[in-house]
């Protein structure tokens, strides 16, 4: 059997959080248990929000709550080249098509249809304005690239993936990448998106294991559409439980009291967080 390879991969746009940590931990518990490797990845295709002394503190509270890490670590900004690539080969087979629709263009469109699909995520499905055979309007702007899913779901035919649910025992997910209508697969501002660079950096990481947050669930079916488009090798997947604030809702970015550097100066210890997230 080859031997498994788990990640962590944050994105350095705010400081880390319990449930971060959480993530974090399992990771690299559960690396420990299989024998496995255990990675770090630093997901900053956003350009605008990602920032050297978030991904610094990030560096740096990993390692007080013991973690080790195999280096170079992937920092997916020096890796632009590898998506524009995998973009134009879906490019190439007609699966991608570019869309110059702006947000404003985007909720004009669906004003007034009442019922709109939102996807899981809760943003409005794409209404197609730009789908081929395009619309006769010309815009003079930098496109995004959306996914065709519908062309996308007939080649792949019906997905699923393996997940490990919490007791350890695995179950088999039928994927629902339709629900998320024509995805950006590269943004107006930078060659990619979050959907496009973490599949080809699982793939191209050798990533045997993923184990992220279960905000991430609905997301899988869309990795398992390009994992099969681009003839990428298939993880198993493990969506843990949220940490959830005072408040009863997902941790944030903004996370006060929750974040991580500032448990830290009020004196936690790395097995006061691990209580803390239940581990
Ligand atoms: N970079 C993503 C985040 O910080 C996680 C991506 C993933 O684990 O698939 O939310």
């Amino acid at each position: 059997m080859t031997q498994p390879v788990f990640r962590f991969a944050p994105s350095p746009n705010g400081p880390l959080h319990l449930g971060h940590a959480l993530s974090a931990l399992l990771n690299r518990d559960m690396a420990e248990e299989m024998g496995g490797r255990f990675l770090l990845r630093i997901e900053d295709i956003d350009t605008e929000r990602s920032r050297p002394e978030f991904e610094a503190s990030i560096l740096d509270d990993l390692s007080w709550l013991g973690l080790r890490w195999e280096r170079p670590v992937r920092r997916q900004s020096e890796h632009f080249r590898e998506y524009v690539e995998a973009l134009e080969t879906l490019k190439a087979r007609g699966l991608v098509y570019p869309c110059t629709c702006t947000r404003g263009e985007i909720r004009a469109a669906i004003d007034g249809k009442s019922g709109w699909p939102n996807d899981p995520d809760g943003t409005p499905i794409y209404p197609g304005t730009c789908r081929p055979p395009p619309g006769a309007m010309f815009v003079d702007r930098e496109p995004a690239w959306r996914l065709n899913m519908t062309k996308a779901i007939e080649e792949t035919g019906p997905l699923a993936w393996t997940e490990i649910r919490a007791d350890g025992s695995t179950e088999t997910i039928m994927a629902d990448p339709a629900a998320w209508g024509d995805v950006v697969l590269a943004r107006r501002d930078t060659p990619t998106s979050y959907h496009l660079s973490v599949t080809l950096d699982d793939a191209l990481q050798g990533v045997t294991h993923v184990v992220r947050g279960q905000d991430l669930y609905a997301a899988t079916a869309v990795h398992r559409v390009l994992q099969t488009l681009l003839r990428l090798p298939e993880p198993i997947y493990h969506h843990h439980r949220l940490i959830l604030g005072a408040d009863g809702r997902k941790l944030s970015k903004s996370a006060g009291s929750e974040a991580l550097h500032v448990l830290r100066s009020d004196a936690a210890r790395v097995a006061d967080i691990r209580r803390l997230v239940g581990l």
